[in-house]
């Protein structure tokens, strides 16, 4: 037997889209990628300021800097890109257009519906996460990054702070590095 149709109610929402995200917050995230330039230059500089404050993190211990460091990550990201806290950023390899607001959550795209006019098909009135992440891309130095396949979102890290990790990974990488050198010297 065929399921009975929902009756119609009074209330009809207006002006919002169906995931009910708000103008302002694409327009500023549209205006992010207008200037992924500069988003991608002033990223580099933080990620090494960031990177000079590992003998400092590691003392204080990074489990106890999580909870102030993701505060403010979760506002400036999340005012900035819209940022889900996926907790494995790709925004410079996405033209600083966070793919975690596709509606698909695509960490690869675009998917095959983008609309004519360069809009999602599941969003009709929001731009492509992913035609967005390519016209970033072209105005970045390091644009051609967008080429590289992203693994699928490892939802063990959502919710964490992901410049946290990339400063730990670095500095174990800068690290492993130096051991190397100093095992190549000592020969
Ligand atoms: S890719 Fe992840 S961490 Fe980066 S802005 Fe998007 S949700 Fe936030």
């Amino acid at each position: 037997m065929p399921k009975p149709k929902a009756p119609a109610t009074a209330y009809n929402p207006a002006g919002v889209s169906p995931s009910r995200r708000r103008r302002n917050k694409i327009a500023i995230r549209l205006w992010s990628v207008r200037n992924a330039r500069f988003f991608e230059w002033f990223y580099t500089h933080f990620a090494n300021a960031f990177l000079g404050l590992h003998p400092l993190l590691k003392r204080i211990g990074y489990q106890r800097a999580e909870a102030p460091v993701k505060f403010v990550e979760r506002n400036v990201k999340g005012f900035l890109f819209d940022c889900r806290m996926c907790g494995q950023c790709v925004l410079s390899s996405t033209g600083m257009s966070c793919p975690m607001n596709c509606p698909k959550q695509l960490r690869n795209g675009p998917c095959g519906g983008v609309r004519a006019n360069g809009n999602c098909e599941v969003e009709p009135d929001m731009p492509c996460v992913w035609v967005q992440a390519f016209q970033g891309s072209e105005r970045m130095k390091g644009g051609d990054r967008i080429m590289t396949v992203q693994k699928p979102v490892d939802q063990s890290w959502r919710e964490t702070s992901s410049w946290l990790r990339v400063t730990a990974e670095d500095a174990a990488k800068r690290e492993a590095a130096r051991q190397a050198q100093g095992s190549e010297a000592a020969r």
